[in-house]
């Protein structure tokens, strides 16, 4: 069976569009599935429409949440509700079409476990088009481990991925890193991502920054490393320009051809020479709590993608 999870908030004008979308692209594929609606704490009926098409399709699964709680711990809820051996995620607006989802479904028959669908162009509008991609690129430069560019949620996971990623306690999360990083055979599939098909983006400018930032501190320790080469670079050049400043004050040297002030020496030195070492100072604390973080995020420290054993 083949499970696709869809966040939803406030999307009612554009639901029986999408589940008929679907239906049609699921139908042709030949294999049984269900497609977990995640109602997240909609306020414009879309649990009701959901629960209409319940109605009228034994195959829809509505997950009801409490509040609004956000795309991520959305889709995270659809990943832990769906049953299926393969999970596909996308979003409920058209941006992900699901026209694209039997591709999909086809890389995982030809053996893939994992399945990125990677945009060959967007089409989105204001900020999202210039920030989205330069974010991508970013975090592809930050992070301790490979991530794919121009990749979002759109993908699907079989079941071992999914159990893999149900594992995973962190709640800042970004599912595109944690599909990466749980590893597996991956392919990509390209598609050219839509517009929304109706209505504004649901999800605010803050909220969108919110999540990259999500994204850069849960897989990349470099910020932290920044203050310790800053710190490095700093007191290197105090060394050597107090060095250069003692050896001109003890010759009776000016400095560019004018006499060292009283006082000059020591103070520029120690001030030089004092921030170099709280931004080492800094950089050493930021390794340490760099260490806790990932003690307390308690990712597995490894996956097992199988245990080969011969027969006896
Ligand atoms: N969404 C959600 N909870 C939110 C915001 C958005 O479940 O708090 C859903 C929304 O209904 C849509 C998907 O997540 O199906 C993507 O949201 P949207 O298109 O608004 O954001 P974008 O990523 O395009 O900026
Ligand atoms: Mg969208």
């Amino acid at each position: 069976m083949i499970s696709v999870v869809i966040p939803i908030y406030n999307e009612v004008a554009l639901l029986p569009r999408l589940h008929r979308e679907l239906a049609a692209a699921l139908d042709g594929v030949g294999e049984e599935w269900e497609v977990v609606y995640v109602d997240d704490g909609s306020s414009d009926g879309s649990l009701q429409a959901i629960l209409e098409l319940q109605r009228g399709d034994a195959r829809v699964v509505a997950v009801e949440l409490s509040r609004n709680w956000g795309h991520q711990p959305a889709l995270t809820a659809g990943l832990s509700t769906a049953r299926g051996h393969a999970v596909v995620l996308m979003d409920g607006d058209f941006q992900d079409p699901p026209a694209v989802v039997p591709q999909l479904i086809a890389a995982w028959r030809a053996g893939a476990q994992v399945v990125v669908a990677a945009r060959s162009g967007r089409r989105e509008r204001g900020f999202r088009r210039v920030l989205m991609p330069l974010f991508y690129r970013v975090l592809h430069f930050l992070s301790d481990m490979p991530l794919p560019l121009d990749a979002g949620i759109f993908g699907l996971l079989d079941r071992q991925a999914v159990d893999a990623v149900n594992r995973l306690g962190e709640s800042n999360r970004f599912l595109p890193g944690l599909r990466a990083w749980v590893g597996f055979r991956t392919a990509t599939v390209l598609y050219e991502r839509g517009g929304r098909a109706e209505g504004e983006p649901k999800q605010s400018f803050w909220r969108l920054l919110r999540y990259a930032l999500d994204a850069i501190f849960s897989f990349s320790y470099k910020p932290i490393r920044l203050s310790l080469l800053l710190g490095g670079l700093v007191a290197v050049f105090a060394l050597l320009y107090g060095m250069s400043l003692i050896v001109c004050r003890l010759l009776g040297l000016g400095m560019f051809g004018r006499p060292v002030v009283d006082g000059y020496t020591s103070t520029i030195v120690s001030i030089l020479f004092l921030a170099g070492v709280q931004l080492i100072s800094v950089g050493i604390l930021g390794e340490y709590i760099g260490r806790i973080y990932d003690e307390v995020k308690r990712r597995p420290l490894f996956l097992v993608q199988k245990v080969h054993r011969r027969a006896p």
